[in-house]
């Protein structure tokens, strides 16, 4: 067999493989030049899922005249120069392949202007150049790939219906419109406008993602610990999703997926979530950069962290504290209004057209559509939650419930600047503002005293009903108190103030040497839960003590599920499993349905409550309903 040195062409192609194999990457791949390029809007057209054409116009720097072959050059790229710039990246590419691939496998034309030149136009067919013509054009850069892959047809076979492409073409737009709240964005699928976010911050560009509806199920944190900041969004205790796309992480500004993070939210969530119940969020980790090992290449999702126990750690302890803090009832709705989708293609409709070009000179003339909008910016006082080394001593971490989401929603200054805004925006996005106004309200209101709540009387010796302004609470007495003792014990556990009862015998457990190497590094941990424990030999464990809590465990299924847990995250999972127990415990202590509380009990219940009406029981079933009387009233259709 001869070795034949690969035509360009031919290497092109493959190259081009690995770079962009889908629609999305090329999305992916284009709009990050257009963020490295600086750009403050940037618009995203696709049609045919991207198939038939992917176009993407920025108003950014622009590519110079002489410029513009070399853009199509593989290996060429203006924001790298030697090697030593490699472990300084700043910019979302560097390898200068990009463009390269897919205009080897596409039909591609750039436009590009830079500030005070001429606009010049470039194409490209299946890797074949074209001439630099003039053109015309704003300061920016257009992109447009045409017929993807119409000369790899091995490739094309192997495409997702346009729908499904254009569904992963939306994630990533979701992606770059939340990892780049600072940008405007628009996003636009076979001419209907799909996303529209407008520079104007997180909140805002939540909102254009997920519907405006999202802030009012979200609690916004920004926590700090270990030299780690948390930021961003987490659903509430009952926003939850049937599936994981409902979360995302980015990890130093870049979208990731993350097991240990994602273990660390869903066990923070553990005792309010059900089964197959997913929580929201969208979290930002900023880690210093020694402790997390990104995985540079361009289609991987993936991250590193020297130390997991740290981020795990740190991770669980904010989101567990903020959600112990947030308190709302489960509402009662009767006819539960349709989901959020339907609604937001509403108002997406009636939003006006997007900037279909970068405008000359933006900074001087903003887009006349955009600027009215622009100024509606949703301001969210933000709570700074800074962690030390552990959570707060000395009961509930209680300055979560001082501080719950506050929304505090700007008028629309939108009249005091250029241009009053069409009817269609005024509706749309006044529609919004309310909503947001309505939800802060509503916040507010979500803390009730305890001593504001009537005791109505019991329904089936199971719930308790209460009444208190317009609304009457119904509490499911089993839950809540499963949940107040559940609490108490943890308190305690966190406090190192349980206390240990001695066992009547002895118990021996026998482990092989990495067990008991486990066990060992454990032993202050379950001492200070409560546990005696200490070596018998090299071979076994002598437990003479339980934390009084968990008096009548069976030690042995304890003991094997704590081992099993050995390889995984290790002394962290040992937390979990203990929280486990605890919930058993809680529940076996509660007062069971069923069961008749004199009045003053069920008042002192409330009180222990201490007004978080979000209780969820530790298995993550609601302890409260609320029901407006303007809900029992639709009812008996007094209102309709
Ligand atoms: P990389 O982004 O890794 O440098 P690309 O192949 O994606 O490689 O792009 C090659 C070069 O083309 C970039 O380095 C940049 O100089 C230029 N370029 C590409 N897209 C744009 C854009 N939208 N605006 C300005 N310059 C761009
Ligand atoms: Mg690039």
């Amino acid at each position: 067999m001869n070795i034949n040195l690969l035509s360009a062409d031919v290497y092109n192609k493959i190259a081009a493989g690995e770079v962009v194999d889908r629609p999305y990457s090329v999305v992916k791949e284009l709009v990050e030049n257009a963020v490295d390029a600086g750009a403050s809007e940037i618009a995203v057209e696709i049609e045919g899922g991207g198939k038939k054409r992917i176009r993407v116009t920025d108003n950014g720097s622009g590519i110079a005249k002489d410029d513009l072959p070399l853009a199509y050059a593989s290996h060429a790229t203006s924001k790298l120069k030697s090697a030593d710039d490699l472990f300084a990246i700043r910019t979302l590419g560097f390898r200068g392949e990009a463009i390269a691939s897919i205009a080897a496998v596409s039909k591609m034309d750039i436009v590009s202007r830079r500030a005070d030149e001429d606009a010049f136009s470039l194409a490209c067919e299946g890797g074949a150049l074209g001439a630099v013509r003039p053109a015309a054009g704003a300061q920016g850069t257009v992109v447009t790939v045409d017929d993807l892959f119409y000369n790899v047809p091995a490739r094309l076979k192997f495409l997702k219906s346009d729908a499904q492409e254009e569904a992963d073409i939306g994630s990533v737009m979701a992606r770059f419109l939340l990892s780049h709240p600072e940008i405007s964005f628009t996003y636009i699928a076979n001419g209907k406008i799909k996303y529209r976010s407008f520079g104007d911050g997180l909140p805002a560009a939540l909102a254009a993602v997920y519907g405006a509806d999202i802030l009012g199920n979200c609690i916004e944190i920004d926590a700090e610990k270990h030299g780690i900041r948390i930021h961003g969004f987490l659903g509430n205790r009952n926003f939850f999703k049937p599936n994981r796309t409902w979360q995302s992480l980015f990890v130093n500004g870049r979208y990731v997926v993350n097991q240990t993070v994602g273990a660390a939210v869903t066990n923070a969530y553990a005792s309010y979530l059900m089964k197959r119940q997913y929580p929201f969020y969208v979290l930002f980790l900023d880690v210093p950069p020694e402790i997390v090992d990104v995985n540079v290449h361009p289609n991987k999702a993936d991250v590193r962290f020297a130390d997991n126990q740290i981020v795990y750690g740190c991770v669980y302890s904010v989101v567990s504290a903020v959600l112990d803090g947030n308190s709302r009832a489960l509402e009662y709705l009767v006819n539960m209004p349709k989901t959020a989708p339907a609604e937001r293609e509403e108002q997406i409709k009636s939003a006006p057209a997007p900037v279909s070009a970068p405008q000359p000179s933006s900074a001087a003339a903003p887009s006349s559509s955009g600027s009215a909008l622009q100024a509606m910016s949703y301001e969210q006082a933000k709570q700074e939650v800074r962690f030390d080394v552990t959570l707060p001593k000395g009961g509930e971490p209680r300055f979560f419930e001082e501080a719950p989401v506050r929304m505090e929603v700007r008028a629309p200054v939108s009249s005091a600047r250029s241009g009053e805004p069409s009817a269609a925006e005024e509706d749309a996005f006044a529609e919004n503002q309310r909503y947001l106004r309505e939800q802060s309200a509503k916040m507010r209101q979500e803390r009730v005293e305890p001593d504001s709540l009537t005791y109505k009387g019991e329904l089936f010796r199971t719930y308790l009903i209460y009444e208190a302004g317009d609304a009457a609470y119904f509490i499911d007495q089993h839950a809540a108190h499963e949940r107040i003792l559940y609490d108490r014990l943890r308190g305690k556990w966190e406090n190192r103030a349980a206390l240990s009862q001695p066992m009547l015998a002895p118990f021996l457990i026998t482990v092989n040497a990495q067990e008991f190497a486990f066990l060992e590094k454990n032993f202050s941990l379950l001492r200070e839960i409560g546990f005696e424990v200490e070596a018998f030999g090299d071979d076994a464990v002598k437990v003479s003590a339980v934390p009084v809590d968990l008096m009548g465990m069976d030690l042995n299924a304890f003991f094997s599920e704590v081992l099993s847990s050995m390889e995984s995250l290790r002394a962290i999972r040992l937390a979990d499993i203990l929280k486990d127990k605890l919930a058993t415990a809680a529940c076996k202590a509660a007062v069971k349905g069923g069961e008749a509380l004199t009045e003053q009990e069920a008042r002192t219940l409330i009180r222990e409550m201490d007004g978080d009406l979000g209780l969820k029981c530790p298995h993550g079933r609601p302890a409260v309903v609320k029901m407006k009387k303007s809900e029992l009233e639709k009812l008996f259709k007094r209102i309709v």
